[in-house]
């Protein structure tokens, strides 16, 4: 199987960065050891304690590309020769006021011009709550009346998302927006197809994310369809399962109202097939960029474009997976001529440790995800033993 060869999938790791990565992946598949961890952390920055070049070492060599835009393009051009992309993500998670929103903007900026400055760079990402108020975003999505000073933060929501957008339609850079919680999202949605409409007319520059543990989401992909037509725009999908079912769940359960995510796993995975489904046989409207480490779906994905007549190389399909995760994926897609892109979170060592510890946090939830990673490295360090 396609996905299965291991040979190319960790072509670019040593023996002993695999032997690191295992290690790694076999701490943060146990909750325990994952929890202990992270306290260690804390408790080692509180005392001040020099650890950071451990970190730097382990899980942020892993997991991250660098402390800043120029450390990580040398990760990107590592990956540019074995034909897979990259995209940059600034990671730092801080405290949310207008300040930081306005730090998070220009750093949105910078990795734009940056990426417009080298020729393999084509997509930049951004997350909505690092330069909006979620307070704001939620008033909106419920519909609440906003007094007049709130009103004013929401006309800034709208032009930092516009000052986005709109330096990446300049530069003919692709842009991400991520999806938030579903308490969030409806805000989010509204301003990102203003966007579309405005920037998306001769080609795609600007992708929404739909997170298809939603039960609601197919019908979120039609109504996208038919506002594409009616208003003469391309539709940019970013299509995710989805991060955060915990939190989802329990807020769902705490105020009494019926969850938004899918009844269980198997329905999200059915879910998500025919949101690909339906934007792959829509392709005169829709670009697709898969974000997802489910080996089963890509092949579907594969089995619907061979059916389809679509070429593997058709501009308008790209999967992307983590920078550290499902490099069996990236590599072999790659190798095979698919258009495949790495998200490659960046900044100082002290700062993404919260990305980190979400990081690690994340893929102990996901069970299947740590164990895949653990028994493939295992496969390619036998195989390198006999050779
Ligand atoms: C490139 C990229 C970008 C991403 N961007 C975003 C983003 O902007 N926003 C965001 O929210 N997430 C984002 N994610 C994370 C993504 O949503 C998933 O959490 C993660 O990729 C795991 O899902 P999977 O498709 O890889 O496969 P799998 O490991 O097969 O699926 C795990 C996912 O299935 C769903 N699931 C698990 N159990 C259940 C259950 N009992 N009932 C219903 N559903 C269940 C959850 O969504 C869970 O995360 C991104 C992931 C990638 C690779």
């Amino acid at each position: 199987m396609l996905l299965d060869n291991t040979k190319n999938g960790f072509i670019l790791k040593s023996n002993f960065e695999l032997i690191k990565a295992y290690f790694l992946f076999k701490i943060i598949s146990s909750r325990t050891l994952t929890n202990f961890g992270k306290n260690l952390l804390k408790l080692c920055l509180k005392l001040r304690l020099p650890i950071l070049f451990i970190v730097k070492a382990t899980v942020f060599r892993q997991f991250c590309s660098g402390e800043n835009l120029q450390e990580s393009f040398k990760t990107v051009k590592k990956l540019n020769d074995r034909k897979v992309k990259s995209y940059l993500h600034y990671s730092v998670e801080s405290q949310e006021n207008e300040k930081t929103y306005d730090n998070s903007l220009k750093e949105v900026i910078k990795s734009i011009e940056f990426a417009a400055s080298k020729d393999i760079l084509d997509f930049t990402v951004f997350k909505p709550t690092a330069i909006a108020s979620s307070e704001i975003l939620n008033k909106v999505n419920e519909k609440k009346e906003l007094s007049d000073f709130e009103k004013g933060l929401h006309d800034r929501i709208l032009d930092r998302f516009d000052i986005i957008c709109r330096t990446a339609f300049e530069n003919q850079i692709k842009v991400l927006v991520d999806a938030e919680e579903s308490w969030l999202q409806g805000a989010i949605d509204d301003i990102v197809l203003k966007m579309m409409i405005k920037y998306n007319t001769h080609s795609t520059i600007v992708y929404n994310t739909s997170q298809m543990y939603r039960h609601d989401r197919l019908k979120y992909l039609n109504e996208l369809k038919k506002l594409s037509i009616e208003n003469g725009f391309y539709v940019g999908i970013k299509l995710v399962r989805g991060a955060y079912i915990e939190k989802e769940n329990k807020r769902a359960i705490k105020r009494n109202y019926k969850s938004p995510i899918c009844e269980s796993k198997n329905v999200t995975d059915i879910n998500f097939n025919e949101g690909a489904r339906f934007i792959l046989s829509n392709l005169d409207n829709f670009s697709l960029f898969c974000g997802s480490h489910n080996e089963k779906s890509i092949y579907d994905i594969l089995e619907i474009m061979k059916d389809e007549g679509i070429k593997k190389n058709d501009s308008k399909i790209w999967f992307g997976q983590l920078y550290g995760m499902s490099d069996n994926i990236s590599f072999n897609l790659a190798e095979e001529g698919y258009n495949v892109i790495k998200y490659l979170p960046f900044g100082p060592v002290k700062e993404v440790i919260p990305y980190l510890i979400r990081r690690a946090e994340e893929n102990t939830s996901v069970k299947g995800q740590t164990s895949r990673e653990l028994e493939l490295i295992k496969k390619e360090l036998k195989r390198r033993r006999s050779n």
